[in-house]
């Protein structure tokens, strides 16, 4: 079954969303700094740049294989899509298993994850946003994660904004302990191809997949065309939805939240909507929500 909801986007400007800047607004939100998200960012970004000084070929491979596993299957097909906003139902064997992988993205537990993005989506590029670029475009791509109250596994947040989550035990444990899935990698990953398919596996490869989950938060809220009058400032970035296997759609996504798909044209490259579609086709995925937009996109092509 699924889910199939038509809008109609004729005539619609391709006005920005919103102007002004909230720079100074809201000093709170230098809650204080994680001591420990600063030591493991500088940690990966340290082994990151090791990676590359000792280059192998079977490095490269070991990290397009784990960089899609963790952004496409994790980020995308699960934290993002399925968990935040619920747009299609899959069994919990691979509801669980799509989150076991988005945890070796190394962005904290889901029940973190969602509470934040929904927050992001009901305050978007206002002062309650956890990343709005509003507050500066190095603010909204990673300092928040190092400064912002919002992401120190805050329980009030949590049960507030991921009521869901925090009643399912499975969700609650794997995320408290977040960080076992990307251990076991890494020591696997050793005990196959030794430390340099560690630094480049994990280190390099986690801190390149924290980048373009960034990019979502900053970028796509700066740059790009903006097909929608959305409330906030989201924009359609092609070279983000590249890095983020579709999640660069992002002014598509913020007109529809709920849409298992964000790419709403042909040339809008989706891989993570066609992983959803195939999990339908199999029959691992149903209620699959969609949007039905008209002829305006045909126009714009
Ligand atoms: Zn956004
Ligand atoms: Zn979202």
């Amino acid at each position: 079954m699924s889910v199939t909801t038509t809008v109609s986007t004729k005539h619609v400007p391709r006005k920005s969303g919103g102007t002004g800047s909230l720079a100074g607004a809201n000093p709170d939100r230098f809650a204080g700094v994680s001591w420990t998200t600063a030591f493991f960012m500088g940690l990966f970004h340290i082994g990151a740049v090791w990676a590359l000084i000792d280059f192998t070929w079977s490095g490269v491979v070991v990290l397009l294989a784990t960089y899609y596993i963790a952004l496409a299957w994790g980020i995308g097909m699960s934290y993002h899509r399925l968990l935040t906003h619920r747009a299609y139902k899959t069994p919990k064997f691979v509801e669980y298993f799509l989150t076991i992988c988005a945890t070796t993205a190394l962005e904290g537990g889901a029940l973190f994850w969602v509470a934040t993005h929904r927050r992001h989506h009901q305050h978007s590029d206002s002062d309650m946003d956890p990343h709005t670029p509003r507050h500066g475009g190095f603010w909204a791509h990673m300092a928040w994660i190092i400064f912002g109250e919002a992401q120190h596994n805050n329980v009030t947040m949590t049960s507030k904004y991921a009521p869901d989550l925090s009643r399912d035990g499975f969700h609650v444990w794997l995320s408290k302990y977040h960080w076992v899935p990307l251990t076991i990698q890494g020591l696997a990953l050793w005990a196959l191809g030794g430390w340099n398919w560690v630094l480049w596996g994990v280190f390099l490869r986690v801190t390149l997949g924290l980048h373009a989950t960034w990019l979502v938060n900053s970028a796509t809220h700066l740059w790009g065309q903006r097909r929608f009058v959305t409330r906030d400032d989201s924009r359609n970035n092609w070279w983000v939805a590249l890095l983020t296997f579709g999640e660069g759609w992002h002014n598509n996504h913020h007109a529809h939240p709920t849409s298992a798909a964000h790419g709403l044209a042909w040339y809008e490259v989706d891989l993570t909507y066609m992983h959803i579609r195939a999990l339908e086709l199999v029959g691992l995925a149903t209620d699959v929500r969609r949007v039905k937009v008209d002829d305006a996109i045909e126009e714009a092509a």
